[in-house]
């Protein structure tokens, strides 16, 4: 079988002026601040006069995946583009590529097949520069931290216990762990330091948990930078960064306005991590999506044990959304990646492995509609080399248990094969049982909102925190810190700290080695195995095979 790739698709496609586009939205070119032809910044002023909408919200996310993703994106945008053929007026959010996995492995966060957002080629590549100005901004906190120790450290900022890096958006692990401020006095502090991926920061948290441009100068202002000799905390604040920092922000802030291939208007705005951060994009981006359109479908990165449960637990409690349905995207080959078939076995039909990984999806449906009691709909992203029996197996199975389930189309047919899964979703806005809660109260103790993370989502039987971990408990407690949400670090590939336990594991405990308090975003990280904040390239990167021709078209983008 031989397919167009996604960029071939993509540059085919006649794109419309992105002022026609905003035109659905009843945005005027006077609302927009053009980057071009066929993007825009809308400004977030807009948020505070006009309409106050009933929109919906539809959120998608996945089953445990492989690491290819199982195409959340691409369902995303392509159930909205099946919205838009049924005459509903709807807006894609999404968060914005990082260059890291595009030069790295994954390649492009667009999309795929005929369920794209255009240009995908500006959207992967630095877009409108909003993450180059995240890093700018995290860079000057960096910047402003050594210059305050070089020109005499009147906050006795301890050079050992600095926790701010430095931020670039690459994969780069020649620059995880280096030593600076070298070459005598006039040069700097000689010090440890290293760099985070711009994705993994904490200025790309803040500024997609933000209300607006004052919380996100307040946010950045609690930013722990670091302590001083006697173990107390030192802010941005007290460093008088934040101001700066969000002038460098201002503009990254107005949200990205793009279309699909439909012709669906979309908001692809910020991008923090689903590991180390929240993984969805900006408040600011949702909300005005909510503003602007009757329903908008947004995503939350990896699998619903991470992403969907953040997206609730810290995006929705923040920011006071509420979803009214959830997609649940399982691919036929994460289910037998699940059911335990080898990464290069994974075209092949297998029905045995295939139920063996059905228990996964049922993990995740369980907890949108058990514990987040949200209405839910499985999507069957169907690929190429999926067999009819196969799809049958997992949706008999599904009809069987009582599981909503549709199949999904859109990479091969766009917003046409969307048709199935958008009714379904339509049909549970309205009739679907919606008791939306939490996964634990914010009052409850740091450990306890652990461990219910843990138990009710994961389904572990219990958390052990090593003493390390224990210890900045308390002293987070201490500091004040004990009702802020839980931002879990945890591999993706499975419901354990363990990324070779796959299918649905029982008999197994979580063990939490080590928290962090993210201030300024709100969140306390707490990390389980080993979280890469900045991520290296593989043997061959994706990079190796993206070029430019001389009329500057771009090619080998996936
Ligand atoms: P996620 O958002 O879950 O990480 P994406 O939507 O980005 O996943 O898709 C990951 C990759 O898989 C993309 O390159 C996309 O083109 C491809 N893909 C997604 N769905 C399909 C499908 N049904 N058939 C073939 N390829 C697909
Ligand atoms: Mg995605």
């Amino acid at each position: 079988m031989s397919f167009k790739s996604d960029i071939e698709i993509a540059q085919e496609a006649k794109l419309k002026d992105i002022r026609e586009i905003a035109k659905k939205l009843d945005l005027n070119e006077d609302d927009l601040e053009l980057y071009g032809k066929y993007k825009a910044k809308v400004d977030y002023n807009l948020l505070k006069n006009g309409k106050s909408k009933d929109s919906k919200l539809i959120l998608v996310t996945a089953i445990n995946p492989t690491p290819a993703g199982e195409g959340k994106t691409t369902t995303t945008i392509g159930v909205a583009d099946a919205l838009s053929r049924l005459g509903k007026n709807t807006l894609v959010a999404l968060r914005e590529p990082s260059l890291g996995p595009v030069f790295g492995v994954k390649g492009g966060a667009a999309g795929g097949g005929y369920a794209q957002v255009v240009p995908m080629e500006d959207i992967n590549l630095h877009f409108t520069g909003d993450f180059h100005a995240i890093g700018a901004a995290n860079n000057l906190l960096a910047a402003m931290i050594d210059n305050h120790i070089y020109q005499g450290n009147a906050l006795d900022i301890d050079t050992r216990r600095i926790t701010w890096k430095r931020a670039v958006d690459m994969n780069d692990r020649q620059l995880r762990f280096i030593t600076n401020g070298l070459n005598g006095k006039a040069n700097g502090v000689p010090r440890e330091d290293g760099f985070d991926i711009t994705v993994a920061s904490e200025v790309m948290a803040a500024f997609c948990l933000a209300n607006d441009i004052i919380d996100l100068k307040e946010r950045l202002s609690k930013i722990i930078i670091g302590y001083t000799r006697s173990g107390e905390p030192v802010t941005a604040g007290q460093l008088n960064a934040h101001g700066a920092m969000a002038a460098l922000l201002k503009d990254a802030l107005k949200p990205n306005l793009v279309q699909t291939l439909e012709g669906t208007p979309a908001f692809v705005h910020g991008g923090p991590f689903a590991n180390i951060a929240h993984g969805c994009n900006s408040v600011i981006a949702t909300k005005m999506a909510m503003h602007f359109a009757d329903y908008v479908v947004t995503e939350a990165g990896f699998g619903a044990d991470l992403g969907a449960e953040k997206f609730i637990d810290i995006k929705c409690r923040m920011s006071n959304l509420k979803p009214d349905a959830v997609i649940i995207v399982a691919t036929i080959k994460a289910l037998k990646y699940n059911g335990g078939v080898a990464k290069q076995d994974l075209n092949e039909e297998n029905l045995d492995a295939l139920e063996k990984g059905i228990p996964n999806l049922l993990k995740h449906v369980e907890n949108i509609t058990k514990v987040f009691k949200l209405p839910a709909v499985v999507a069957i992203n169907r690929f190429p080399f999926d067999t009819e029996k196969e799809l049958n197996l997992i949706k008999d199975k599904c009809k069987e248990l009582g599981v909503n389930v549709a199949l999904s189309e859109v990479w091969a047919k766009g917003g046409e094969g969307g048709q199935e899964l958008a009714n379904e979703v339509l049909r549970l806005i309205e009739e679907g049982e919606n008791n939306f809660s939490y996964a634990y109260d914010l009052d409850i103790p740091i450990k306890e909102k652990i461990r219910a993370i843990a138990q009710k989502v994961y389904g572990a039987d219990d958390v052990e925190f090593t003493s390390g971990a224990s210890k900045e408990i308390a002293n987070l407690e201490k500091l004040g810190f004990d009702k802020l949400p839980i931002c879990m670090a945890k591999t993706q590939y499975s419901l354990t700290d363990d990324q070779t336990k796959l299918g649905r594991p029982t008999g197994f405990k979580i063990t939490v080695r080590q928290v962090k308090v993210s201030a300024g975003a709100g969140f306390i990280v707490a990390l389980t195995g080993e979280i890469m904040t900045m991520p290296g390239l593989p043997k061959v990167p994706s990079a190796e095979k993206i070029d430019v021709d001389e009329n500057g078209v771009i090619s080998g983008l996936f």
